[in-house]
This record gives structure tokens, C-alpha cells and sequence, in this order.
């Protein structure tokens, strides 16, 4: 059970003073204050765990603060959408907004490599009037002798030629939790040119430590990669655990699953589930086409199957796009056969166009339309 108390109402009022040790003295809940920090105000929600069905929702929600009593009725009580919750479907950071509404193309390096290649791709976003992009510093890979990513080393140059380039956001690979602080290390240094979107990869989706030291950090929005050999809900469920622990700030992401049935692509493309993801949770949903097709191979009409997939999950409703680009894919250190070229930039970016509108023109139709029962 949610309590979302009035917006008016602080931890240090005397309506939540009551309100908790009310709480306190119910037997069996235990319960946990989230603050959703907005550009207007601070709305604060108050969960209770525990032997909920025993409470009264009317016994609660005239209580002093209690603007409104939402009853969680799946796993996932803070990402999750429950039945009459209006809590909202977004989040800002860095002056963008990601929600369930819109759509934002990250293009960009997977790994980055030299400074040069770096700031060819920012131009490259910049010029298209993109205000995200993708740099990989620390690169999980299956053989411990393929490059590892240059860490801290390339923080300084990416993050000031991100700010020279007018990036706001910079999503990037984290593997381990001290390179949280690294990252904010030297944005600290580069007197915060851009934001950083921490993207935890597939294969730590169920880093349960990592996700809850991540979800303990609010400064960061964090990008979670769905599991590629786990159900949808543990992954979710993994998501949740960002949110357990304050940051919910969260856009989960799709990018193929592990399995032979998914070949020649790299992986199963799961795009299908972007508006499964919409309705179970509140979450913004990013699709990697990169990662899913991992090839540039092309289907006889001509498009790039990199392309056809990425418009697949943009007709579906996508509201991110995380896609690999290089200047010079054949010197890529990372998944170069996979990256798409700069000059194909504008191109990917018309197609996404067409998909959106389309998505939305799909959109007003059935909103329009008797809903059948
Ligand atoms: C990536 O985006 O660079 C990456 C490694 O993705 P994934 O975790 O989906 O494999
Ligand atoms: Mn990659």
C-alpha cells in the first residue's frame, strides 16, 4: 500500500509526525518514506510492508497528510503501475525529460577509443540537434583479453567535449560501484559540463549488490539493461531494487535475449515487450538495436536490420534509442560489425521520425476508437 501524502506536507510537519507514529504502532506493517524530488515541489509516499490486507485504504487515507491511498497489487510497488495510480510516468535530469511520453535518441560510441573518434561522434550528434549520445568507458566482455574500456583515464576529454558539443546526457556502462565515484569524480573536475546516465548492463541485471549500491545514489539516472537469459519479471524485478533504495529514476531497457532462436541476429529481438513494459510499470523504455541484431546486415528492401528493429520498438512506443555509431567502424576496439556509420546518422534519424509519427498517428487512432470490453 502507497500513502501519497499532500505536496505540502515535509518529514518535519506535524501531520507526518502523527501520521508515522500512527504507523509505528500497527501491528505487522512496517513501512519506508521515498521523497520524489520535482522541479515544482517534493511530493513525499509513504510504503507500508507487511500484513497490508488487514488495513482499511478508507481507514488510512483520513489520516492527517494522506492525500491519497494506492493498493500495490503487483511486485513491484514503486516502478509498478497499480490499479488508480496516477503517479507519474517521467523524470528529469539534466533539463531533459524522459518519460513514458517521449522518445530520445542516444547515438554513439560503444567503447570509446581515441579522443578524435569522440569528438567526431559529438559533432556528428550535435549537428543533427541530438542532446544525448552513448560512451563506453568500462566494458564488461567475455574474454578477459579483449579490451576492458579506458575507465577513468577517458572521462576528463569525454565529458568536456560533451559539454563543448552541448550534450546533456552521456549514458555510460558501469561494472562496478566505485566507478560511480569516478564518474563523479571527474565531472566534479570538468566542472560538470554534461549528466551522465549509469547504465547497468545485461549481464548485471541481477547484480543485486551493484543495484542496490546504484539505487542508494540519487545524483544519477540509471539505465537498466533487461537480463538476457531471465524472465521479464526478474528483470522488473531488478529494476525495483534501483527503486527500493531511493533512485527511481529508472528506464529499464530491451536488447535481445540469449538464444539460438534469435539467429543470425545476436540476439532474440524482444521489442514486443516495449509496450508490455509501459503497462506493468511506470518505467521510460529504451530499445538497443545494436546489441539485439549485432551485425549490419541488411534485408533485401534495402534497410539495415539494425534499422527495421529500431523501428520496430519506435512503432511500438519506444521512448529510447540506444545505438552504436562509429567514424571508423573497422578500428572500432568494441563491436564495430555492428556499428552504424556517421554518415548514416541522418538517415537512421528520419526513419525513427517515421516510426514515431506513425507510433503516435497509431496512438490518437485507438484513443479515438470504442474500446471494446
Ligand atoms: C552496451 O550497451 O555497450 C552493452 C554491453 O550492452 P548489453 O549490456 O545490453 O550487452
Ligand atoms: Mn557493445
Amino acid at each position: 500500500m502507497i500513502l501519497i501524502l499532500h505536496p505540502d506536507v515535509t518529514t518535519e510537519s506535524e501531520p507526518f509526525l502523527h501520521l508515522t507514529g500512527y504507523l509505528e504502532r500497527l501491528p505487522g506493517i512496517q513501512f519506508r518514506v521515498h521523497q520524489v524530488v520535482g522541479a515544482q515541489q517534493t511530493v513525499t509516499e509513504v510504503y507500508l510492508i507487511g500484513n497490508t490486507a488487514a488495513l482499511q485504504a478508507e481507514d488510512i487515507r483520513v489520516l492527517p497528510g494522506v492525500e491519497r491511498v494506492v493498493r500495490v497489487s503487483r511486485e513491484y510497488r514503486i516502478l509498478g503501475r497499480h490499479q488508480g495510480d496516477t503517479r507519474p510516468t517521467f523524470f528529469e535530469y539534466n533539463g531533459v525529460r524522459f518519460g513514458q511520453d517521449n522518445l530520445h535518441v542516444f547515438a554513439g560510441l560503444c567503447a570509446v577509443d581515441t579522443p578524435e573518434h569522440v569528438e567526431l561522434m559529438m559533432r556528428a550528434v550535435a549537428d543533427q540537434g541530438l542532446s544525448c549520445t552513448r560512451m563506453g568507458a568500462y566494458k564488461p566482455r567475455t574474454n578477459p583479453y579483449s579490451f576492458q574500456g579506458h575507465g577513468k583515464a577517458c572521462l576528463p576529454y569525454v565529458f568536456e567535449l560533451a559539454g563543448k558539443y552541448g550534450i546533456r546526457v552521456v549514458a555510460m556502462e558501469i561494472t562496478h560501484e566505485s566507478q560511480v565515484e569516478e564518474i563523479r569524480h571527474a565531472l566534479e573536475e570538468t566542472g560538470h559540463p554534461t549528466g551522465v546516465m549509469l547504465q547497468i548492463g545485461t549481464r548485471n541485471a541481477q547484480n543485486f549488490e551493484l543495484l542496490k549500491s546504484v539505487g542508494r545514489q540519487q545524483e544519477f539516472p540509471v539505465l537498466l539493461k533487461r537480463g538476457f537469459g531471465i524472465t521479464l519479471e526478474e528483470s522488473l524485478n531488478a529494476a525495483e531494487y534501483l527503486a527500493s533504495e531511493g533512485n527511481r529514476r529508472v528506464v529499464f531497457g530491451l536488447r535481445g535475449m540469449k538464444t539460438n532462436l534469435g539467429d543470425p541476429h545476436r540476439n532474440l529481438v524482444d521489442f514486443a515487450h516495449v509496450p508490455v513494459v509501459k503497462r506493468l510499470t511506470r518505467m521510460p523504455v529504451c530499445a538497443d538495436p545494436s546489441h539485439s541484431v549485432g551485425s549490419r546486415d541488411r534485408a533485401p528492401d534495402g534497410v539495415l536490420d539494425v534499422f527495421h528493429v529500431t523501428a520496430q520498438a519506435v512503432i511500438a512506443g519506444a521512448n529510447m534509442i540506444l545505438v552504436d555509431f562509429h567514424p571508423k567502424p573497422a578500428a572500432a576496439l568494441v563491436d564495430g560489425p555492428q556499428a552504424l556509420l556517421l554518415s548514416e546518422l541522418p538517415l537512421f534519424l528520419e526513419d525513427v521520425r517515421i516510426a514515431r509519427e506513425a507510433y503516435e498517428r497509431r496512438a490518437a487512432l485507438a484513443a479515438s476508437s470504442p474500446r471494446a470490453a
